[in-house]
């Protein structure tokens, strides 16, 4: 007997066929027929950017992993234009998001399992009402004590009707055109910011690399970046998802890394997490040892080899474990104690020699790798 499908999630299956519908077919014709102007271009960036924004840098970063703290004011902003993002409340979007990281992969508990297919992963999950899906709130209570989670959640109708319709229309008619906002800032972009958010649950989850955390189906992909506001770099955030970034280095593209910086020096964020470039460093090397040691058994190569990488990468890996330890120490040193201080002055050349070793097994390492690759 075949399996009995999901029932279908009626409300959500009519919002995301038909707005997709009027996207290709509506916005364009209006195009054809009337033509766009550089306020309704405008409009529609800056809703774009503002929704985009909205759900990486506050449902997902703020709410969803508690990467910082913010301001009543910046969390209300954020709040209205996640609503206009509609893609459900603060607590039904953390709520499920939790639940892809812990049960990450899992097809009974990953509201979104990768494992399950691209359509599944992007779209599937929310046309139709999966048991994995199914929200109790147990995993945000946390958020429950947010009185802005509680307001958003309480009034995300009204939000999401004013912001999606009734704003555009005002705009529009302000503008002296009612429609062209409405399509374009409206539809078009609504669209757009879904599928860009969808992409993350599936596209992120089967192309790209994984430099950080082998053990799960997330990748870095530098386009996804480019087009999510910096969530691309997915391997790296399911290994450090407490991180604000995505993009750990300075030169990732990740706008909403930029917006809670930005928004830290004004004042308005605090409290940033992220881990320090040495821990990054041992989560990268243990994946490099794994996909080393799995080249060595596929190419049957003699245990000597197996020998060496076991040798090198606990080197590496223990001058790395004595370095974070150390700094732990270091960081509370300075802190308490001058310059000058003879426990300080110890602890200074300790340091030194910890570094030193670490960039002397660094280079072993990276030979080794290069020696068994050749
Ligand atoms: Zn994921
Ligand atoms: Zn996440």
């Amino acid at each position: 007997m075949p399996e009995q499908k999901a029932p279908l999630n009626k409300l959500n299956a009519l919002i995301l066929t038909t707005t997709p519908l009027l996207a290709v077919s509506v916005v364009p014709y209006y195009g054809y027929r009337v033509g766009y102007d550089g306020f309704e271009w405008s409009v529609f960036f800056l809703f774009m950017v503002l929704t985009g924004l909205a759900i990486t840098a506050a449902y997902h970063r703020l709410w969803s992993h508690k990467a910082y703290e913010a301001h009543f004011l910046y969390r209300l902003f954020w709040a209205i234009w996640g609503a206009c993002a509609l893609q459900n409340s603060v607590l039904h979007w953390a709520s499920d998001h939790r639940n892809h990281h812990r049960f990450v992969d899992r097809d009974d508990r990953d509201p979104y399992s990768a494992k399950r297919g691209f359509w599944f992963s992007h779209i599937g999950w929310i046309l139709r009402k999966y048991d994995s899906g199914q929200d109790d709130f147990s995993n945000v209570k946390d958020l429950m004590a947010d009185p802005v989670v509680r307001w958003q959640h309480k009034y995300y109708i009204y939000l999401a009707v004013v912001t999606n319709l009734v704003v555009p229309l005002l705009l529009g008619y302000w503008h002296g055109k009612l429609w062209g906002v409405v399509l374009l800032a409206g539809v078009l972009r609504l669209v757009l910011n879904h599928h860009f958010t969808f992409l993350i649950n599936s596209l992120a989850h089967i192309w790209g690399g994984q430099s950080y955390a082998d053990d799960h189906t997330a990748r870095d992909n530098y386009l996804l970046a480019f087009f999510t506001y910096g969530e691309g770099f997915h391997n790296y955030h399911h290994r450090f998802q407490w991180d604000y970034r995505n993009g750990a280095k300075w030169w990732h593209f990740d706008p909403a890394k930029w917006v809670i910086k930005l928004s830290s020096w004004l004042g308005l964020s605090y409290g940033l997490k992220r881990p320090s470039n040495l821990k990054i460093e041992q989560a990268h090397l243990k994946v490099q040892y794994n996909r080393a040691k799995k080249a060595i058994a596929q190419s049957q190569a003699s245990s000597h080899w197996i020998q060496r990488l076991e040798e090198g990468y606990q080197k590496l890996r223990l001058a790395l474990e004595d370095l974070v330890a150390f700094q732990k120490q270091w960081v509370e040193v300075k802190h308490t104690q001058r310059k000058t201080h003879p426990e300080r002055v110890v602890m200074k050349k300790r340091r030194a020699e910890l570094k030193s070793n670490v960039k002397h097994r660094r280079r072993e390492w990276r030979a080794l790798r290069s020696e068994i690759a050749a």
